[in-house]
């Protein structure tokens, strides 16, 4: 939790989790601004009564990953020579499908669309989001921890070859 700490006073703070009330599924999100023990307070109690993905998350500065998942060199003894190579485990995990937002700070199964919304009008833009703050892979601190995430550009370009399937829907 120190890390929080470090970040100053300009921080502004949420807490989101899944709500599944009515078997609809919704995304509670609210805002303290630059309370931060208040969110905690709120996180503390939405992680305690077992709600899904409860999160503390901050609006407005990106958290790199936890030490464990940054890059780090490794050093091998290679035919009596050290060799350095650098490891970045994040690379690892963007291949296996799993991201690192840096504003939830979590590791996320991103999530694919075909386009977002901005006040109320449909921007059809292909992108990867965050499940549950919605942030892109458009955003350089999505990019900076996740430098192997398979975004709608990659993707077009590693597969040539099935980019026009499509469905077509019968009437009977
Ligand atoms: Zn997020």
């Amino acid at each position: 939790m120190t890390d929080y700490f470090i970040t100053g006073a300009n921080a502004r703070w949420q807490v989101l989790w899944i709500s599944t009330k009515g078997g609809k599924k919704r995304i509670i999100e609210q805002d303290f601004e630059h309370d931060l023990m208040g969110a905690i307070s709120l996180y503390a109690k939405a992680k305690a009564a077992g709600k899904p993905f409860a999160t503390l998350r901050c609006a407005n500065v990106g958290f790199p990953p936890p030490d464990r998942l940054m890059p780090y060199i490794e050093r091998k003894r290679v035919k009596g020579r050290i060799v350095e190579t650098q490891v970045t485990p994040m690379v690892t995990l963007n291949m296996r499908g799993v991201m690192w937002c840096p504003y939830c700070m979590q590791l996320r199964k991103p999530m694919y669309q075909s386009g977002f919304r901005v006040e109320g009008i449909r921007v059809p833009e292909e992108g990867v989001h965050c499940p549950l703050c919605g942030v892109s892979h458009r955003n350089g601190h999505v990019r900076r921890w996740n430098p192997a995430l398979a975004t709608p550009t990659k993707r077009a370009r590693r597969s040539t070859s099935n980019k026009n399937v499509r469905r077509t829907r019968k009437s009977r």
